[in-house]
């Protein structure tokens, strides 16, 4: 099920809080909150997942928030990516797409009910004024933080407010204490407030920004766990002082370890910095992806191989680990030989047609797609590799010269005739197949491979295949003589 495509603001927290005077807790509310700057690569993916299977796991609500407020940075066609992977690997979601920038009206709302109460303020400090300040502070070894000349303080006497200005508002940051939270990937993290400078929640065009938004709709949508990159691991006190000054019960956060590509460095286009649908393209199932996915970073004792339904009942944050996971290619073939083996033949037949029709191949009714699937697909790491494997089926065999020189030789020719004069009269199954062959390798003292080898290279093109009487059984009668008479004439 895909969302509702509401977009209108929910009604805050506490309509996910059910009280009692015995028991109180709160529906799990998770989201996925992905910029729409590029496509859903494996580290968004990752962090989907999570979300997705933390609010299965406790029958909560998975949430979609497309955070656009970046419009140079952001493209419609970002959009339909991050949608397009999603549906793809079957994160559907209960509410949402949410997008920021159709929620502008809401932003507006609360900082000016911030300002009314005064835990937000105006400040007329021009660019100028703050790029001089930045430098002195940086030229006196200090580090650059604005010096909080319009922020209200009682028995303070602010400036005359400048003509020509346009205000940007600033959040009130305490200034004293510390914001701590017990991360659930990393632990307790805390924060000084003198660290903190006072944020501008609104620039002077009225626009929102970034940190504000998400604080905002994490309180409204009733975000119970936060789960996400550690690329956000600095706006997150922030942010809990903000949903902390509007009153808002601050959620739980996790924050996952970045993904490091096969070479242990950060993630690369050839190693895996590349969009979710580009796995799909390259001949992977979902399923191996989301199981790969899964294990990226989070464990469940020695359990390698599990579908999505086991995920959903075995995940948890506790088991994630705080360090960098690291990407493994061989791995993920493995699971995609092992999903390949274990997937339908019904949604194989149609994934392989798909992939045949892009080789320029339409498949014919014989010999059947599933017959060919079931004898090829034990041994497939991936599906494009599957549907090159099995072309030659479908189009006349692409001959390797060097298998035909070392296989196809002039002593071995009159042996194939005489096997080709058996294959005519024979009824047409792998057994007797397999006897013809027999019967002509032992009158002519041979090994069995002698015969099968120049078999394989004529029928298939090259000299590896799955049993070569099982391989004509399926081509049929017609066409395997027909094309061990070229090699004949
Ligand atoms: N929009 C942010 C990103 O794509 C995620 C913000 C969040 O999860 O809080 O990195």
């Amino acid at each position: 099920m895909h969302g509702n495509n509401q977009n209108q603001p929910l009604n805050g927290m506490l309509e996910y809080c059910f009280f009692n005077p015995f028991i109180s807790f709160m529906i799990v509310r998770t989201r996925f909150a992905p910029s729409p700057t590029g496509f859903l690569h494996i580290g968004g993916a990752r962090t989907a997942l999570f979300s997705w299977a933390y609010a299965k796991k406790n029958a909560g609500q998975f949430i979609l928030r497309i955070e656009d407020t970046d419009v140079e940075r952001s493209t419609p066609e970002a959009v339909q990516a991050i949608l397009d992977g999603m549906h793809w690997l079957g994160l559907d979601y209960d509410e949402g797409p949410f997008y920021q920038m159709q929620r502008m009206d809401t932003y507006k709302k609360v900082i000016q009910s911030m300002l009314d109460i005064g835990t937000a303020y105006y400040c007329y400090s021009s660019k100028e004024e703050l790029e001089s300040l930045r430098e002195s502070q940086m030229q006196q070894g200090l580090k650059p933080r604005y010096d909080g000349k319009w922020r209200p303080e009682s028995g303070k006497t602010l400036p005359v407010i400048p003509v020509g200005i346009s205000p940007v508002v600033r959040f009130k940051n305490s200034q004293i204490g510390v914001v701590a939270w017990d991360d659930l990937v990393k632990g307790r993290i805390e924060i000084a407030n003198s660290e903190l400078d006072d944020l501008i929640i609104a620039r002077a065009d009225g626009t929102p920004t970034y940190n504000f938004c998400v604080v905002v709709d994490d309180f409204e949508m009733g975000i119970t766990q936060v789960i996400r990159g550690d690329d956000h691991v600095n706006n997150t006190p922030r942010q809990i002082n903000m949903l902390n000054a509007l009153g808002a019960t601050v959620p739980q956060y996790a924050h996952l370890s970045m993904i490091l590509g096969d070479d242990g460095q950060k993630l690369s286009k050839r190693h895996g910095a590349v969009s979710v649908m580009q796995y799909h393209e390259d001949g992977y199932l979902k399923e191996a992806v989301l199981n790969y996915l899964a294990r990226l970073g989070w464990s469940h004792g020695d359990a390698e191989i599990f579908n999505m339904q086991q995920f959903c009942e075995w995940f948890d944050l506790d088991h994630i680990t705080p360090s960098a996971a690291q990407f493994n290619t061989e791995k993920l073939n493995w699971l995609n030989a092992h999903y390949i083996k274990e997937a339908s033949l019904d949604s194989l037949e149609i994934d392989i047609t798909n992939r045949l029709a892009k080789l320029g191949l339409t498949v014919s009714a014989n010999p059947e797609l599933k017959l060919v699937l079931s004898l090829y697909r034990e041994r497939a790491n991936n599906l494009n590799q599957l549907a090159s494997d099995i072309a030659y089926f479908y189009m006349p065999a692409q001959t390797n010269p060097a298998d035909a020189e070392k296989h196809i030789t002039a002593e071995i020719l009159p042996v194939i005739k005489a096997l080709s004069q058996k294959l005519a009269a024979i009824d047409w199954r792998a057994e007797a197949i397999h006897d013809a062959i027999n019967t002509v390798v032992a009158e002519n003292q041979l090994k069995f491979p002698k015969v099968a080898m120049p078999l394989r290279v004529m029928l298939t093109g090259i000299a590896q295949s799955p049993s070569i009487d099982q391989v004509m059984a399926i081509l049929g009668q017609k066409e395997t003589l027909f094309r061990i008479h070229k090699y004949l004439i």
